[in-house]
């Protein structure tokens, strides 16, 4: 049962169309307490002495959750758009990072990720797992203290005011019989020992912050990324994935997103990644692997006997030419899948929830490919496609669930839904905006994900705190100035 309030310490959100249980209602109030929690979904007539905060012609969606961002590559966006060699490549983009991650000083890293995190929050994300890999000085020296960085992002996203898993990196050398790449000193942690060191004084710090509003451990929490399988030799790998097990945590880890990573793989293994992970047991519903493109037919069961999740990233796959995610095997085979902007070469997760569906358009030559039953996560999910008059949009129900509960669940954020005992974590959209005009109550979440314009989003609320007001975030113009001032800095 919700816990009971005081009446004047709850508020009533009252939208035009409010999404939950898989459909939007109209005459439905969000009613949330003090603490950020939502106690219930009723109807008008039901509320008695809320404060009532009216939403007129808007609709309420859940929060969507990012769950794959380094978001200090947002100071790439537009600097790598040229050929650098004969064929550009994954290969030659990663050389124009590490340009980049060799400059930044921590104040450097803390405004790029502001602004990435901001540019979320326009989005209405409203919570991000943020894979962070850049530990050391620019020469390799750790620093003082040696999650210095990490905690510069964690300072980020709680300025900008999203929540944030931060998934802390492991990075032990350049490749299997690969020669040390000086430009990756900054994220190198030889041994598995160095590294959980590090891990468990970050879960320390991060736990001990004190928070005005909710839970501390709601707000910004670790999990564990070993880098992939090129980056981590296997005894390392297999050490932190058992700390990850000891004490539940979220494991993160690039899975072939390129050919020549699952070739190196069988040359040092004899398996592909995803056999080698398997059979090493490594898997497990705690592990989301991103990317999942360049996988066998036998590694989609693999995952789903496990639980393990996928995280796809299309707009950054697209942008690299990674390859498609074969995100319909995926879902046939019950593997959730989530969503990421990866390195942010734009950032705005319904285009990447399109794009799932739309490169396998154009690579099946069909259409409503992902119309199969979206894997529910966890009780009492919705029913994801029970949706009013029996319209033919379910397509849109998987990917907006890939946005939303399945992203919470690979990161462990609370939210996803909009139901009682959830985190009131929520957008909505401006139903005259151009982008999305003219939709039926039934039509409506279509429109949302296949149209809708940033500029349809108006309030982005996280844990019943408005972060977004009338489309605008309080601290925008100080966010963007100094990232304007970074950019000339690092680019001239
Ligand atoms: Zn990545």
């Amino acid at each position: 049962m919700p816990p009971t309030e005081k009446s004047e310490s709850v508020i009533a959100w009252l939208p035009d169309l409010l999404y939950t249980g898989g459909r939007f209602e109209s005459g439905r109030a969000l009613i949330c307490n003090a603490a950020g929690q939502i106690l219930k979904v009723a109807g008008v007539a039901e509320l008695r002495g809320e404060k009532r905060i009216r939403l007129a012609k808007r609709a309420m969606l859940p929060g969507m959750v990012n769950a794959h961002s380094h978001a200090f590559q947002r100071v790439l966006r537009g600097r790598t758009e040229y050929r650098t060699a004969d064929k550009d490549s994954f290969w030659t983009w990663r050389e124009m990072m590490y340009s980049a991650a060799t400059r930044l000083t921590p104040e450097d890293v803390y405004d790029a990720s502001r602004m990435a995190f901001l540019e979320m929050a326009l989005h209405g994300i409203t919570a991000v797992g943020e894979f962070h890999y850049l530990h050391h000085g620019p020469d390799g020296e750790a620093y003082d203290d040696p999650n210095l960085l990490s905690k510069e992002v964690a300072r980020a996203a709680g300025d900008v005011g999203l929540r944030i898993a931060l998934l802390r990196v492991a990075y032990a050398r350049a490749g299997f019989q690969t020669e040390p790449n000086p430009k990756q000193a900054r994220f190198i942690e030889r041994d598995s020992q160095t590294y959980l060191r590090n891990l468990e004084r970050l879960i320390g710090d991060v736990r001990g912050r004190a928070l005005p509003h909710g839970r501390a451990s709601d707000t910004a929490w670790v999990g564990l990324a070993p880098h992939s399988v090129r980056a981590v030799p296997l005894d390392y790998l297999r050490e932190v994935i058992t700390h990850a097990r000891q004490h539940d945590l979220r494991v993160h880890m690039h899975v072939a997103e390129q050919p020549a990573e699952v070739s190196a793989c069988v040359e040092e293994h004899g398996r592909t990644p995803v056999a080698l992970l398997e059979t090493e047991g490594l898997l497990s519903e705690r592990f989301t692997a991103v990317h999942a493109i360049h996988v066998t037919p036998k590694a989609i069961p693999a995952f789903a006997r496990s639980g393990a999740m996928v995280c796809a990233c299309p707009t950054t796959e697209r942008n690299l030419g990674d390859g498609v995610v074969p995100a319909d095997e995926y879902l046939k085979h019950d593997v959730p899948v989530c969503l990421g902007t990866d390195s942010h070469a734009q950032i705005d997760l319904l285009e990447d929830a399109r794009e799932l569906e739309y490169h396998l358009r154009l690579q099946k030559l069909e259409r409503a490919v992902l119309s199969v039953r979206s894997p529910t996560v966890g009780k009492g999910s919705p029913p994801a496609h029970a949706l009013p008059n029996g319209r033919a949009s379910d397509t849109a129900a998987v990917l907006f669930d890939c946005a939303t509960i399945n992203g919470a669940r690979s990161i462990g954020a609370p939210g996803g839904t909009l139901e009682p005992g959830q985190a009131a974590d929520f957008f909505t959209v401006d139903l005259d905006d151009p982008s999305i005009a003219g939709a039926s109550p039934g039509d409506l979440l279509a429109s949302i994900v296949f149209s809708l314009s940033r500029a349809a989003v108006r309030e982005v609320v996280v844990g019943g705190r408005p972060v977004v007001s009338e489309g605008q975030h309080l601290i925008q113009e100080e966010v963007v100035e100094r990232f304007n001032e970074l950019q000339k800095r690092l680019w001239g």
